[in-house]
């Protein structure tokens, strides 16, 4: 837990989220600035900056991040398909510098982003 990471503070019910699931590991909230009809951030508790931080060590929470991203997926009856997005570094887009998958559905993805 960062005090300084936004999420870790969401995660801790420190700072308001509109969370739709949370366990032990993982937590999902959905996005104040939503892209698509269902806009999630998926995160893992723990604070990994990124994904380029990850390690081998790390990969029961991914699975259960993957695990979750289907549930939400059934759950919000996006059937037709829907993207998972994480940015990586400022380039890139990434502004919070905590691990996050965005789940975006229910509408038609355009390819390449921008
Ligand atoms: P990134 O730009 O790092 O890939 O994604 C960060 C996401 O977090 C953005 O889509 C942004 O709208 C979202 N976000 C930023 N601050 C907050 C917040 O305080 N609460 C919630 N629920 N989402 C946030
Ligand atoms: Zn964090």
């Amino acid at each position: 837990m960062s005090r300084d990471c936004l999420f870790c503070r969401i995660a801790a019910h420190d700072l308001d989220g509109d969370i739709v699931f949370e366990s032990e590991d993982v937590l999902a909230f959905r996005d104040i600035n939503p892209q698509a009809p269902t806009h999630i951030l998926v995160i893992p508790r723990e604070h990994i900056p990124s994904a380029h931080e990850v390690s081998s060590a790390h990969a029961g929470v991914l699975a259960q991040m993957y695990a979750l991203t289907s549930k939400l997926a059934d759950d919000e009856g996006l059937s037709e398909g829907y993207r998972l997005v994480s940015n990586v570094g400022p380039a890139a887009g990434e502004s919070v510098p905590h691990l996050h998958m965005h789940l975006m559905g229910g509408r038609t993805m355009t390819w390449p982003p921008g």
